[in-house]
Formats: C-alpha cells, structure tokens, sequence
C-alpha cells in the first residue's frame, strides 16, 4: 500500500447530511484513533475526522518511515505500521472516518449533545466529542521561491522514501527533520544535497556526524534563491557565501519547521492555556461531554509522548462511557475476557 492507513475508507457525508454517533473523536493522530477503539471497546459508536487524507497524525505526516523505539511493548516499531496497526485494532468497532475535512465549528446541537461542522459540508451529531487535535493547525515554514512549485517537486514532508529513488533531492534546513531525511533518503536518491543558512546544525550532534559520514553534499551558510523547470520543479539555484550556483533537483525538501495553532478549535469556547486545551484528570474540558486527548490538551506535568496520549485516550473514552451510560463502570471489562472476537 502507498500510503499509511491506506484500508481506511473515508466517506464524507453530502452538505445536507449528517452523521450520528455516539463520540466523535476529532483528530485522527495517534491518540484519536485510541480513543476511538477504547470508545468502541465500551460500546459507543465512532465518527473520527481529521484535516489530512490519511490517518496517523503527526506520525503519518512527518515520520512514518522513522523508527520508534518508546512505545509500551513495542522495543521498535516503524511510524506506518504503529499506524497501521492502530487502524487494524479499532477496525472491528467500525468507526465512521471523515478524513481530508477540518471540523469547523461545535455547537450545542437541538437535541442532547453537539453538532460539529466539517468544511466542504456535512455535519456530525455526536452525544460526546473527543478533540484529539495535536498541534492544532499546522502551516509549513517556506521561502517564496518555493511556492511556485509545491506539490511539482517542492514538497515538505516526506510521505514515502521509495518516490525519491534515482532522483536529485535538496533538502533545505538544518533541524532533526532535515538532518534524518537526508540520511534516510541517501542510500536511494541518486544525489542528496543539504542547504543550510547557518553554519552549525539544530539537529542531534550524532545524526549531523552520520550526515558528513555519509554521502551526502552539505552546503552551509547557503540558501536557495531561485527554482526552475518546466513544469516541475528541474534546478535549483543556490548562494553559499559570494558562490553562485545551479543543482539539478527533481525535488526539494522544505524541512524549515511548521507555524502552528488550534485553527477553528480556538473559536469552540474551550478553557485554553499555552495554546492547549485545559483538561481535569478525566480529561474533561471545560464543556460538558467534552473531553481533549493528546498534545492538545494541558493538564499540569503532562509530556508530550505518544504513550501519553494513548493514556489520556483510555480515560477520557472510560468517563464518557459513563457520562453517557450513567451507572455504568468506570473502569471496561478486561479485554482479555473477549479472546479473538476482537480481531478484524
Ligand atoms: C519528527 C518527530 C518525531 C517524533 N518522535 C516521537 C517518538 O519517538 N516518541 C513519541 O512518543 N513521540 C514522538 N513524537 C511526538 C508524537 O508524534 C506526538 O506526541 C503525537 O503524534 C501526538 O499525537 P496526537 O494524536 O495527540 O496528535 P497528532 O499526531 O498531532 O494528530 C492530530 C491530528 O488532528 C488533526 N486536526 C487538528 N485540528 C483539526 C480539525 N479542526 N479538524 C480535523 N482534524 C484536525 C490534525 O490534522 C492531525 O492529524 C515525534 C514528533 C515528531 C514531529
């Protein structure tokens, strides 16, 4: 499959249609696809939507091909398959997955509950919602020359290594992100090339040693001025210092780091501190039935780890169960109890 989440299949509703479920979890990233399994693992049923086309987050958009090495019970798991795999554990509660639509806005709707809208139409009804939202909005950081060739060449992420394969890659920056494509994608792409403005890297000084170890052209105190190509992208022109010049580039890698905010999120009516929503340790926000999961949500010495929001899923999805089914137990059966039946 080509992308992360590839079995996922997405269905928006018409402008005049709505969903209705039990939880809808905004945000597909880690923690929401988690919350979405442990709401279904109570019987609640699922509506997951998500801005981007694909399912993961920040995983799928920034790092599927990288390794992960702190995530409970796994010593390493590559960022695809923990996404795949989550994808595969919440398959047999079947969520309703709204993917490639922003949820725009959340009001109390007429009935018991709330409505959310997703831009391009359609809305969701939902008893309880789960904002799952990460970084929020995130823009990429770009240089003007760029912009003419996004998406026909220039791109700023990698979602796949294997489309760079025989080719030219530039890659602009000096941070984490671009210090580990450049030495994911040397061994495959035919020429990387590293454009840096400052002469010292941001990034991990043992990943900066590998990048001069290996083959790749750093260019330091330089930066892009100009791209060209019919079409797509085809050259680059380059400042290092007083020194023109001109690389061939079939693509460039813009890894200059994201603007980011909670977009529509900010407009909801939530208690907000540091750009992250204030949650109690139910995970409750200050709107009833509203609970946030993840990086989005604040609570005091919370550390932004997947395993963390993984956590914070299992007790915001377990109080809505209750909150929802008064009388309910807090805490879910073992799963232990359902053997196989949980399988897809
Ligand atoms: C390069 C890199 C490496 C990392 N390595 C590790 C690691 O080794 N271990 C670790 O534990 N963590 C790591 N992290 C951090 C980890 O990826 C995050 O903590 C995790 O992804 C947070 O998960 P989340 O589900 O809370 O949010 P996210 O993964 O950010 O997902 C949130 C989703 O919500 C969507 N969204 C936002 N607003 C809306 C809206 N209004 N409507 C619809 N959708 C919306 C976004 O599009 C996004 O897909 C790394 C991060 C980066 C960038």
């Amino acid at each position: 499959m080509d992308h992360v989440g590839d079995q996922v299949e997405t269905a928006l509703p018409d402008s005049d249609k709505r969903v209705d479920v039990d939880v809808a979890v905004v945000g597909a990233g880690p923690a929401g696809l988690y919350a979405a399994y442990c709401a279904g693992f109570r019987g609640l049923s699922c509506a997951v939507v998500d801005s981007l086309p694909h399912p993961g987050g920040q995983i799928s958009a920034l790092y599927p091909e990288k390794n992960i090495y702190d995530v409970a019970g796994h010593a390493v798991v590559r960022g695809r398959e923990l996404v795949d795999n989550l994808v595969r554990q919440v398959a047999p509660f079947e969520p309703h997955y709204l993917l490639g639509t922003t949820a725009t806005s959340l009001t109390p709707s007429q009935e018991a509950g709330w409505t959310i809208e997703l831009d391009g139409g359609g809305r969701i009804h939902a008893q309880a919602v789960v904002i799952a939202a990460g970084l929020g909005r995130s823009t990429p950081r770009t240089l003007d020359c760029l912009r003419p060739y996004e998406g026909r060449g220039v791109a700023y992420h990698v979602p796949r290594l294997e489309e760079h394969r025989g080719r030219d890659v530039v890659i602009v920056g000096g941070g984490d992100s671009a210090v580990d494509w450049a030495l994911a994608l040397a061994p495959l792409a035919r020429c990387v090339t590293v454009v840096h403005r400052r002469s010292e890297f941001r990034a991990h000084p043992h990943s900066v040693k590998q990048m001069y170890a290996a083959d790749i052209r750093v260019l330091t105190d330089a930066r892009v001025t100009e791209c060209n190509g019919a079409g797509r992208l085809e050259d680059i022109r380059i400042r290092a210092g007083d020194e023109e010049m001109k690389l061939p580039a079939q693509a460039l890698v813009a890894a200059l780091g994201f603007i980011t905010n909670l977009g529509p999120i900010g407009g909801w009516g939530l208690t907000v501190e540091n750009h992250r929503i204030v949650v109690d340790r139910a995970m409750r926000t200050n709107l009833p039935r509203v609970y946030a999961v993840g990086d989005i949500c604040h609570y005091e010495g919370r550390v932004p780890l997947i395993s963390v929001g993984f956590g914070d899923a299992a007790t915001a999805a377990n109080h809505a169960a209750v909150d929802l089914r008064p009388g309910s137990r807090l805490a879910p059966e073992h799963s232990t109890d359902r053997d196989t039946a949980l399988l897809p």
